[in-house]
C-alpha cells in the first residue's frame, strides 16, 4: 500500500483539535494549518532539487533549490490545507479541482477544473477526507490528464474504503495521512473522523 501515516506528536495533537466537536471554525482552520505543516514535511521528503553554486560570505559552496511543485486543492475542503502549503513550498503553483459529492450516491460531480501543465511537476493533491475515494480518484485522473506522473495526496484522515479504491485505481499515487480511521458510516462519513471538513472549516453547518 502506498499509504504513510504520520505519527509525529504535533500531528496527533492537531488532529485531536480537529476531531473535537467543540472546536470552532477559527480554531479548526489554525489546527488544519498546523497539521498540514507536518504532512508537507513527509510529502516533500524526496522532492527533486536543482543544484547550483551559492556564495556565502566565506566561499562558494553547493546550494539547492526546490522547483516545480504544484498544489491542487480539491474544492472546497482542500482549501483548508492550502495556506500551509503556500507558506512552506517556495514558488509553488496552484491548480484547482472542483468536485461535489452527490449526497445520495457519493459519486463525484465535477464543477470546476483549472490546472497548469503538470508534465514536469511534483503534484500535491490536497484532499483532506479520503472517504470512498471517488473524489481523489477523479482528481488523480484529472492531474494525470494534464501530464502529472509524480503525485502525492495530502489527507487528514483516510478510511479503508478510500485507500482500497486508490490502490485499485491509482496504485502510483502516494497517500500521506494523519490517521487511517476505522470505517465509513451509511452516509459515507469517516468514523471516528471529524465530521464534514468543509463545514467545519467555513462554519457552514
Ligand atoms: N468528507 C468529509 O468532510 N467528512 C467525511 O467524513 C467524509 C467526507
Amino acid at each position: 500500500m502506498n499509504l504513510t501515516v504520520i505519527d509525529h506528536p504535533l500531528t496527533r495533537h492537531y488532529l485531536t483539535v480537529l476531531r473535537d466537536k467543540t472546536t470552532d471554525p477559527q480554531q479548526f482552520r489554525a489546527a488544519a494549518r498546523g497539521l498540514t505543516y507536518t504532512l508537507v514535511f513527509e510529502a516533500t521528503r524526496r522532492l527533486p532539487l536543482h543544484q547550483f553554486d551559492v556564495e556565502t560570505p566565506m566561499e562558494t559552496t553547493a546550494g539547492f533549490r526546490v522547483e516545480n511543485v504544484v498544489a491542487v486543492p480539491v474544492l472546497r475542503a482542500g482549501l483548508g490545507l492550502l495556506d500551509a502549503v503556500l507558506e512552506m513550498i517556495p514558488d509553488v503553483k496552484v491548480g484547482f479541482a472542483g468536485v461535489a459529492r452527490d449526497e445520495d450516491t457519493a459519486m463525484p460531480q465535477e464543477y470546476y477544473a483549472k490546472l497548469p501543465d503538470l508534465s514536469e511537476a511534483t503534484v500535491l493533491i490536497c484532499e483532506p477526507m479520503l472517504a470512498t475515494g471517488g473524489s481523489l480518484s477523479w482528481a488523480a485522473d484529472k492531474v494525470k490528464s494534464s501530464g502529472a506522473t509524480d503525485i502525492t495526496a495530502l489527507c487528514v484522515v483516510t478510511a479503508p474504503e478510500g485507500v482500497k479504491r486508490m490502490y485499485e485505481d491509482h496504485p502510483d499515487v502516494r497517500i500521506i495521512t494523519a490517521s487511517h480511521d476505522r470505517e465509513l458510516n451509511d452516509n459515507h462519513y469517516i468514523i471516528p473522523g471529524l465530521g464534514d471538513m468543509g463545514d467545519r472549516l467555513f462554519g457552514t453547518f
